[in-house]
């Protein structure tokens, strides 16, 4: 695992590395020398490595193609663990991307060039957005805040997050109760999300995930193997400084849950 980690990593390295370089040689040659550059470049990409003579590439087609297979056939693990690593160096990618905007600035005033100039439809600021949003969306806002105001003055069946689903004149508490009854899976995992943030727990997964994970499971209890209504449970629970992603979760069903208790 951890092998295969370090050798993903130098693979990305090594192919910034190339691409730098292409870009160093682009920028000398002339634009009519740029293109033949690259055509010898895919054409490697095509060969397969088991043609190559010379040692050095014949070990990096080798590489690449390896590492092109594994990719492929484990999304949802390198999904996973990307998500962590991010989470473990959020204030060091905090840093990292602040510097990348400064460095970049020129970038985003030539971006929004090809945007709209629109205002905002309750404070009157003009900002920017792309075409497909002004097609998109009748009324637009610089802020998620400037909407819940001009939100307050439109009539409820013109409010399009309740179009067709609240009625007019019913009140909010009796939509939420048809809506918690419809979607208990959902309220479910919601609750248990907010028990996790009240414990302090690290990171957090999606309802998704965890049907996924049940469907990997066979609808079985992991202890017991017996197909019962299953609820989650962490492996390393939240008092002992347990996360709250998927990967820390497993399905149990109620009796086992129980006696399992707060070990790990
Ligand atoms: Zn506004
Ligand atoms: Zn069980």
């Amino acid at each position: 695992m951890n092998n295969n980690n370090i050798l993903e990593e130098f693979f990305v390295w090594e192919e910034k590395n190339l691409i730098d370089q292409n870009q160093n040689s682009l920028k000398n040659e002339k634009q009519d020398n740029s293109v033949t550059t690259i055509e010898t470049k895919t054409n490697l990409m095509q060969n397969d490595w088991r043609d190559i003579t010379d040692p050095k590439l014949r070990k990096k087609m080798r590489l690449r193609e390896y590492h092109k297979n594994y990719r492929k056939t484990n999304k949802d693990k390198l999904k996973t663990q990307r998500k962590q690593r991010n989470y473990n160096n959020k204030n060091l990618l905090k840093i990292q991307r602040k510097e990348w905007y400064k460095n970049n600035k020129h970038k985003f005033k030539e971006k929004n060039k090809t945007r709209i100039e629109v205002s905002c439809k309750n404070c009157l600021k003009i900002f920017y957005v792309k075409l497909s949003y002004h097609n998109k969306y009748k009324r637009l806002f610089c802020s998620r805040k400037c909407y819940g105001e001009f939100r307050k003055f439109i009539p409820v069946n013109e409010q399009s997050a309740y179009k067709g689903v609240r009625k007019v004149g019913e009140s909010k508490q009796i939509y939420h109760r048809r809506y918690v009854k419809k979607h208990p899976e959902l309220i479910a995992h919601l609750k248990a999300r907010r028990y996790a943030r009240k414990k302090n727990a690290d990171g957090s997964h999606t309802l998704k995930e965890w049907d996924d994970l049940i469907i990997r499971f066979d609808n079985k209890c992991a202890f017991c193997k017996e197909t019962k209504k299953l609820t989650k449970d962490h492996i390393i629970p939240l008092s002992k400084g347990g996360s709250d992603f998927i990967t820390n979760i497993q399905p149990l069903c109620r009796s086992c849950n129980s006696k399992k208790h707060n070990k790990i």
